[in-house]
C-alpha cells in the first residue's frame, strides 16, 4: 500500500478513536456520578467522580495499592482531589491516603480532628499540614445534629456531600484505644440518588445516628441507595435497625484477607434478610456504580 494511503487510514482511526472517546467523556463526563469502592485488601478506598468532573477520595486502604487505582480512575495530568475524607485515623483506612497525599494536591479535606498517639496518626498530622501549606482547606466533620444552622453540606456542582456523623464535634478530643467511634459518616447525594459511607462504626454509633437524624433531627436524613457496609461486615455493626432506617438496595463490604472474621455471618445474614444485594470488594473486586440522579446502575 502506497504510504499516503496508510497515513490516510492512520488518520482515519485516530479521528474515529477521538470520536468514540468524546462519546464515552460526554457520557461520563457531563450527566453521571460515577462511584467507585476500590479493592484495596482489607480497608476502605471509595473514589468518586461527579458529573462536573470533581474527584473525591473517601479513606486510601492499608497501603499504596490505592496509587494505582487513582491512576485507573483519573487522567494522567490532574494531580488534584477536590475532596478527601479520612472516616478515621487508622492503618487500613488512612495508610493509602499518605501515599495518596503526598503524591496529589487537595483542596478540601474533611476529618474529625481527634487526637491519638500512634505513629501513623502523626504521620497523618505531617501530611495534613504539608497539604494546608499547599493551601488545602480543612474541615472538621460534625454532623447537622449537632449544628444550629442545621447542616455541614458540602457542595460539589449538583452534588452535595452530607456529615451524617459525628453528632458533635470531636475536635482535639483524645482517642485512648479505637478510634472508630469517632468515623466520620457521609451521605453523598445526587438527584434522587444517594450513598451512605460508614467507616467503621458500630451498633453504638448507627444508634445514636438513627435516634439523632431521624427523631430529633435536622432535617437529615440516612436513607441510601447504596450503603458501605460498616466495618467490613463486622457483627458489631449493620445492625437491624440501621438497615431499617436506610433501606439500601446494594450494600458494599470492602474486605480482604483477614484474621477477624470478616464479613461476619451474622451480618451477611441480617443483610439476606432485608433483600439487599451484597457486593464485596474480595469476590468482586472493584465494584462501580453510574447513577444519572434517578437510577443507579452497577457496573463490571
Ligand atoms: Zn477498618
Amino acid at each position: 500500500m502506497k504510504k499516503s494511503a496508510v497515513l490516510f487510514i492512520v488518520g482515519f482511526l485516530l479521528v474515529l478513536n477521538f470520536v468514540a472517546w468524546q462519546e464515552v467523556f460526554s457520557l461520563y463526563g457531563s450527566h453521571y456520578l460515577k462511584v467507585v469502592f476500590l479493592s484495596v485488601g482489607q480497608g476502605d478506598a471509595e473514589f468518586i467522580e461527579t458529573p462536573e468532573g470533581h474527584q473525591i477520595l473517601i479513606d486510601g486502604g492499608p497501603n499504596a495499592t490505592v496509587l494505582g487505582k487513582l491512576s485507573e480512575n483519573m487522567p494522567v495530568w490532574d494531580k488534584t482531589i477536590d475532596l478527601v475524607i479520612l472516616t478515621h485515623p487508622e492503618s487500613d483506612h488512612m495508610q493509602g491516603i499518605l501515599y495518596a497525599l503526598q503524591r496529589y494536591k487537595a483542596d478540601y479535606i474533611l476529618w474529625s480532628g481527634i487526637k491519638k498517639s500512634a505513629p501513623e496518626y502523626y504521620a497523618w498530622m505531617k501530611i495534613l499540614a504539608y497539604q494546608k501549606n499547599m493551601g488545602a482547606k480543612i474541615i472538621v466533620a460534625q454532623s447537622g445534629a449537632g449544628l444550629p444552622a442545621g447542616r455541614q453540606e458540602i457542595k460539589a456542582g449538583n452534588v452535595l456531600i452530607d456529615t451524617i456523623y459525628p453528632l458533635q464535634s470531636m475536635e482535639g478530643k483524645e482517642m485512648k484505644s479505637s478510634s472508630n467511634d469517632s468515623c466520620v459518616v457521609s451521605k453523598i447525594i445526587y438527584g434522587k440518588n444517594s450513598f451512605l459511607f460508614t467507616g467503621d462504626i458500630d451498633t453504638k454509633a448507627e444508634k445514636e445516628i438513627v435516634g439523632e437524624i431521624i427523631w430529633h433531627g435536622s432535617g437529615q436524613d440516612i436513607l441510601a441507595n447504596v450503603l458501605k457496609v460498616a466495618h467490613h461486615g463486622s457483627k458489631y455493626s449493620t445492625s437491624d435497625l440501621f438497615l431499617a432506617s436506610v433501606t439500601p438496595k446494594f450494600a458494599v463490604i470492602e474486605v480482604g484477607k483477614n484474621s477477624y472474621g470478616h464479613p461476619t455471618p451474622e451480618t451477611l445474614q441480617r443483610l439476606q434478610n432485608f433483600g439487599i444485594k451484597v457486593l464485596r470488594t474480595d469476590i468482586n473486586g472493584d465494584v462501580t456504580f453510574i447513577s444519572d440522579g434517578n437510577n443507579i446502575t452497577l457496573g463490571k
